[in-house]
């Protein structure tokens, strides 16, 4: 078939991977060049989400339309609602509530599930008493990634300093948060298929530093009944939003309930375990799922870590990784990107074994 996907970072890079040795033709569009996805063979086309010509060009070129990325603009998501001659999987809808904070959180409300108190602030709204306790989390409604665009608001004080610079640029809009002080947090990977089924592995526990994943281990160290009650939320939600693909959906922890954060409508970092896990991928699963495969009926995911290299000081996460990659039970996986930034992800590394079997280098990635 050929499979066409919205955006072309290491997302997409993964996907064209197990889709080519499938038998798939792998398109991607984004207005980036050289693309990671054009890289490791993905038909590359370079034009703006918003321009209607290219888009229409593509969706003649494909069989099935896919994501990498969730911050399509939401004009171009409505476009690809009304057609319907081409496939899109997940549902654009499904695109539309996760790249809104406020009709994300209100989303999960709706299906009874517990969050974080929270607040719609705009410029209008910014004149209400709001009576979420102190301390805050205030995020960017739209366009927020590894916590970038978030600010932590600890009195009246800091709310009045946030509120003088907040509607400089017309229309801003904001989510408030109470903060969470969670335990812990884990996130599940699944992948519904189009006959409605799941698979699934059940929690991953994931530690972050300076707002961007750090570290993933595999299975989450949680009670069971928790990590079956997190299988159960986000089957409801992939459900309620007639999700097909992989998704991932963020937890806290708090005093063994969950709290649900947030879902990504695509592969998500924290299942990056999943293609070392000596099971199936979640970039495999997902292309078997957007093009009308049936899931696989055993699956045996073995105890996995993952550790992202960033592009901070990424020479000597490199000198490393070659120290590691002397030991069979390590992976590396590299994304090709031209530029290591700090805060950039350059690549992740696996471990197929538990955080007592593992090297202490590992950490210092
Ligand atoms: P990412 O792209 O990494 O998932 P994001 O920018 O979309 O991040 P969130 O996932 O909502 O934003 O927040 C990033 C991190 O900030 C969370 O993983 C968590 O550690 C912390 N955080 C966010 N919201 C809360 C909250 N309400 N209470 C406590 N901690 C929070
Ligand atoms: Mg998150």
């Amino acid at each position: 078939m050929k499979l066409g996907v919205l955006g072309s970072g290491q997302l997409g890079q993964m996907m064209c991977l197990e889709a080519i040795p499938l038998g798939h033709e792998f398109y991607c569009y984004s207005p980036d060049q050289n693309s990671p996805s054009q890289k490791v063979g993905a038909r590359e086309t370079v034009a703006s989400y918003e321009s209607s010509e290219h888009l229409k060009k593509f969706l003649d070129t494909i069989d099935v339309l896919s994501f990498e990325f969730e911050n399509i603009p939401k004009q171009t998501l409505e476009f690809l609602k009304q057609q319907k001659d081409t496939p899109v999987y997940p549902p654009a809808q499904a695109l539309i509530i996760a790249q809104d904070r406020f009709l994300e959180k209100s989303h999960f409300r709706k299906l009874g599930f517990r969050t974080a108190e929270y607040f719609h602030l705009t410029k209008d709204s910014s004149k209400f008493e709001i009576s979420i306790p102190f301390p805050w989390i205030i995020k960017t409604l739209r366009f927020g990634y590894d916590g970038k665009g978030q600010v932590k608001i600890q009195n009246r004080t800091d709310y009045k300093v946030f509120l003088e610079n907040a509607f400089q640029n017309v229309g801003s809009e904001y989510l408030i948060e109470e903060v969470i002080p969670f335990q812990k947090e884990i996130s599940i990977i699944l992948t519904r298929f189009q006959n409605g089924d799941i698979v699934c592995y059940g929690a991953v526990e994931n530690e972050h530093k300076h707002h961007i994943l750090d570290l993933s281990i595999f299975p989450a160290r949680i009670p069971i009944g928790l990590n079956l009650e997190s299988i159960e939320l986000a089957s409801k939600l992939a459900l309620s939003l007639q999700y097909v693909g992989t998704m991932g959906v963020e937890f806290f922890v708090k005093d063994n309930l969950l709290y649900l954060n947030e879902f990504a409508p695509r592969p998500h970092n924290t299942g990056h375990y999943t293609q070392d896990c000596q099971s199936f991928s979640q970039f495999y699963l997902h292309v078997q799922a957007i093009s009308g495969n049936t899931p696989p009926s055993d699956v045996r995911p073995k105890p996995t870590l993952m550790k992202n290299i960033l592009g901070n000081q990424y020479e000597e996460s490199l000198e490393i990784t070659k120290e590691l990659l002397k030991d069979d039970r390590y992976r590396l996986h590299l994304y090709g990107k031209e530029e290591a930034k700090p805060g950039r992800k350059m690549g992740h590394m696996n471990f197929k074994g538990t955080l007592e079997e593992v090297n202490p280098l590992f950490h210092e990635l």
